[in-house]
C-alpha cells in the first residue's frame, strides 16, 4: 500500500525546517512521497493570502531536487478557511487505496486541542510528529483531551536536531536586513531577493 505524508503550512516563506521535517519522516515512515500543502486562507494570518503566488512559486523551487515532494493545490482551488481536518478528507478521496500520514512539527502536536474538529484530523490518518532534542512532547501529552490522540501518533525522533528555524524568524531576520542564507534554499533566496518579498512586512500578521 501506498504510504503518503501531507505537510501542510503556510510556507511563507518555506525553509530548511520544513525540508528537513518532510525528508526525515519520510525516511523514518517509508513514505513514497510527501505532499506540501500550502493553505490558501489561514484563519489566523492574513498576509498568507496576499503571497499565494509567491508561496507556491517559493515551494516547487524549494523542492525541485527532490523527486518525491510534490505540491499539492488541494487547497488553492476552494473557498477557505481551510482546515486540516476537510484537506486530509479531500485526499483521502484523491487517494483511495493509499496510507495518509499528517506530518507536523512538535510545536503542532503541542497546540493540536486549539485545532478545529482536531478529533476528525486523527481519526482520518495517522499524525507523523518529529521530536527534536529539546522537545517535551509525547503521543499521550493531552490526555483526556484529545481521547484516542495517543494511538495514532507516530513519533519520529531527530535526536541531534535542535536548531529552530521558522518563517516567522525568516521574515524577521529579512527585515533587519540580516542574512538568511543557509536557512532558506539557494533558489528561495534568489527569488526573495528578485521579487523584493518581506522586506517591508510589518503588522500585517493578525
Ligand atoms: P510561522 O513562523 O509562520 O508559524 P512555520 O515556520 O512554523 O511558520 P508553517 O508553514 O506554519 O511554518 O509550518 C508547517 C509545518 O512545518 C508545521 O507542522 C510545523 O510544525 C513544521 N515546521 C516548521 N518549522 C519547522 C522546523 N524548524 N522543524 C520541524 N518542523 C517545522
Amino acid at each position: 500500500m501506498q504510504k503518503i505524508g501531507i505537510l501542510g503550512g503556510t510556507f511563507d516563506p518555506p525553509h530548511i525546517g520544513h525540508l528537513i521535517l518532510a525528508e526525515y519522516t519520510m525516511e523514518a515512515l517509508g513514505l513514497d512521497q510527501v505532499l506540501f500543502v500550502p493553505v490558501a486562507d489561514h484563519p489566523h494570518k492574513a498576509r498568507t493570502r496576499q503571497m499565494i503566488d509567491h508561496r507556491l512559486r517559493m515551494i516547487e523551487l524549494a523542492i525541485a531536487s527532490n523527486e518525491r515532494f510534490v505540491l499539492s493545490r488541494v487547497d488553492m482551488d476552494r473557498p477557505g478557511p481551510h482546515y486540516s481536518a476537510d484537506t486530509v478528507a479531500i485526499l483521502q478521496r484523491d487517494f483511495p487505496d493509499a496510507e495518509l500520514y499528517f506530518v507536523m512539527g512538535g510545536d503542532n502536536l503541542r497546540s493540536l486541542p486549539t485545532w478545529t474538529r482536531a478529533e476528525d484530523l486523527y481519526r482520518l490518518c495517522r499524525l507523523a510528529v518529529m521530536r527534536r532534542a529539546d522537545e517535551a512532547i509525547s503521543p499521550d501529552m493531552h490526555g483526556d483531551l484529545l481521547p484516542g490522540l495517543a494511538e495514532r501518533v507516530t513519533i519520529v525522533d531527530v535526536p541531534l536536531l535542535s536548531v529552530w528555524v521558522s518563517s516567522t524568524h525568516v521574515v524577521e531576520r529579512i527585515r533587519r536586513g540580516q542574512s538568511v542564507r543557509y536557512l532558506v534554499p539557494d533558489a528561495v533566496l534568489s527569488y526573495i531577493q528578485e521579487h523584493r518579498i518581506y522586506q517591508d512586512v510589518c503588522d500585517e500578521q493578525d
